[in-house]
């Protein structure tokens, strides 16, 4: 049983039937794969290995950007992130170093007490 052609669906329809939708002159030579449409070689570019109509194109580059800007500001708040702990721990550990030494070494009783046991005889 054949199926007449008007109910056959567009997208079923060869390619070199159709016409670009810019360009009713135009043979269609590719169809976008975003927006469905058909266009000729003038109206299509090829964007990460598909064939994208001007205007698909410019949604996918500003898309692609704002991907990129949210990924960069991620990119900032974790360095900004990491820096900031990185820091806490050296000024931490500081602290604790200086926590450890004994009060004696800092008001110079510590040294007279070594000069003392050395000069012994
Ligand atoms: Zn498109
Ligand atoms: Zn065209």
């Amino acid at each position: 049983m054949n199926v007449p052609p008007a109910v056959v669906p567009a997208a079923g329809a060869k390619l070199h039937a159709r016409r670009c939708a810019r360009h009713p002159t135009r043979e269609a030579a590719a169809r976008c794969p975003s927006c469905r449409e058909f266009f000729c070689r003038e109206c299509v570019v090829e964007h990460a290995g598909r064939l994208l109509c001007s205007v698909c194109l410019g949604r996918a580059t500003a898309a692609a950007e704002k991907r990129r800007e949210r990924l960069a500001g991620v990119r900032r708040l974790t360095w900004t992130t990491t820096g900031v702990l990185v820091l806490w721990g050296v000024f931490y550990a500081t602290g604790a170093l200086l926590l450890k030494i004994p009060a004696e070494f800092h008001d110079g009783t510590m040294w007279r007490r070594a000069a003392a046991a050395v000069s012994e005889p």
